[in-house]
């Protein structure tokens, strides 16, 4: 068993923003936690670096489109490696081991019959490097650009994608979750009610040199999304690699803007190649930030670099995945996130674990006491943690990631509430409490080796000082998950350490400084 992940491979013609910052999080959480269970996990990412609208870009920027890339390229691995983003592997369409895998496939489908030569007279996006059909416009504009396609007429290759529709309508409907959530896979079925067009996938190189040279053509390149795609496959050295066979197929992550190249042009190439299907198509929705709401004045660009140093890696991480429904859109402001990191981050679950191990120390010198007999509240706290745990491990893979954590935090307040209600600080003062003490102290310590191993995959650092605190460090982690969360795996004598609040309140006043 084996898990691949992707995120896309990133447009260089812009800069990281705040929806790939999002998706490479999501990628990185799950390779997290399917590596905490145990599974073999490959995380890939990387940079799409051909087509016209980064020459544009290399233009506009007065530089040379080679260096161009590589200067963009490198500013999105930065951006990643500075978030801590646990990718294994990191694939430029410019190097020559994806651009051999493309012209092999290229020839390879070619000479199976899928490629074939003609004209084609179409309306234009130079935007989108696509061609529309007349339907695909909103009041005769382009869905995305808004400016009106140009009529061009030209002889190119074309893939026969229109072979491939019935078999991808079977496969779609036989796997209701292989495109998900399911709003996603029903745009898919009702763009497949009509017939499907083939695929023009070159480009002549007397309008833009900047492409995979066509193996069979020298005067054309190849269309960006038929070389983009195959980095999944180049990226695990396809066909003969060893990491294809161990990691093939993947669970893909994308944007809802990139969701008809990923749900029919991809699998029908695949279908041509011979190749399995992707496992899951996994597509999530857009972050709308309110324009003006954000104190960096570029509108509503939101570097990632940025917000984390300015709110915390794991508090941005935590926010990502909390308050986005995966699917939907969702609101993204400093406020939100301000909300979040005070009332989940620095009041529910700081508090909890400031005050439960503040006791150890005041009542137990910072040593783990060993539990008695439970009570009825403390059964309560033991099965709480048991149901949160397993909605937890089950909501996760699923990418209800929201659930997951809102549910980790029903239990978060069960403990708050179980502090309440088992007043140690009246146990103290009472002799003959002592054993009820040591009991609940030890419940909360316990619990909170639970919610430290689960947080891991979201908040990697500061899932590592809550187990340093409870004296566990990395060893926390030595077993699969699974293995973890059982019941008093926390030893009696253990030593706890001090250490600093895990998440500082925000003041706003602050803030506005
Ligand atoms: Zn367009």
């Amino acid at each position: 068993m084996s898990v691949y992940l992707t995120t896309p491979i990133y447009y260089v013609n812009a800069e990281p923003h705040l929806g790939h910052a999002y998706t490479t999080v999501v990628a990185d959480a799950l390779a997290r936690f399917h590596r905490l269970l145990g599974v073999q996990t490959r995380f890939q990412t990387g940079t799409d670096e051909h087509g016209e609208k980064v020459l544009e870009a290399a233009a506009a920027a007065g530089l040379p489109v080679k260096d161009f890339v590589d200067r963009v390229s490198a500013l999105f691995r930065q951006t990643w490696d500075e978030m801590d983003i646990s990718y294994d592997h990191f694939i430029r369409t410019t190097q020559p081991e994806h651009v051999q895998v493309v012209q092999e496939v290229l020839a390879r489908v070619h000479a199976a019959g899928d490629i074939y030569f003609g004209e084609y007279g179409g309306l234009y996006c130079y935007g989108c490097e696509a061609f529309y059909l007349e339907r695909d416009l909103v009041h005769g504009l382009c869905p995305d650009h808004r400016v009106k396609p140009t009529f061009i007429k030209e002889e190119n290759y074309f893939f026969r994608m229109s072979k491939y529709q019935g078999w991808l309508l079977d496969y779609i409907n036989d796997y209701p979750d292989w495109i998900r959530p399911e709003r996603y896979r029903n745009e898919v079925l009702a763009f497949l009610k009509e017939p499907l067009e083939d695929l023009c996938i070159s480009r002549p190189r007397s309008r833009i040199e900047w492409g995979i040279p066509l193996p069979f053509d020298e005067r054309y390149v190849t269309y960006v999304w038929f070389d983009a795609l195959l980095n999944y496959l180049s990226g695990l050295d396809y066909p003969e690699g060893e990491a294809y066979k161990n990691f093939w197929p993947a669970q893909h992550l994308i944007a809802k803007d990139i969701l008809k190249p990923h749900a029919i042009y991809w699998p029908t190439m695949l279908a041509s190649m011979g190749v399995e299907p992707f496992r899951h198509l996994n597509v999530h929705g857009y972050w709308q930030v309110a324009e003006g709401k954000m104190s960096k004045s570029l509108g509503n660009v939101v570097e990632p670099r940025w917000l984390t140093a300015r709110y915390g890696l794991d508090q941005v991480r935590y926010f990502f995945l909390r308050e986005m429904v995966f699917g939907l859109d969702a609101h993204f402001s400093e406020a939100a996130l301000i909300a979040r990191i005070n009332a989940d981050l620095a009041n529910d679950l700081g508090n909890l674990f400031a005050r439960s191990l503040g006791m150890a120390f005041k009542y137990r010198q910072g040593v783990v006491p060993p539990p008695g007999g439970p009570a009825e509240p403390d059964k309560e706290v033991t099965a709480a943690a048991r149901d949160a745990a397993a909605d937890f491990l089950r909501h996760f893979p699923a990418l209800e990631f929201s659930r997951a954590l809102a549910g980790l935090w029903e239990f978060i307040g069960t403990l708050n509430r179980y502090i309440v209600t088992s007043a140690p600080w009246e146990l103290a003062k009472a002799p003959d409490a002592a054993g009820r003490l040591d009991t609940v102290l030890y419940h909360l310590l316990e619990s909170l080796r639970w919610i430290a191993a689960l947080l891991r995959p979201v908040m990697p650092g500061s899932a590592l000082k809550m187990s340093e605190q409870l004296g566990l460090g990395l060893s926390l982690w030595d077993h699969t998950l699974p293995q973890t969360l059982t019941w008093g795996r926390l030893l009696p004598g253990g030593a706890l350490k001090k250490g600093p609040a895990l998440f500082p309140r925000i003041e706003v006043e602050e803030k506005e400084k």
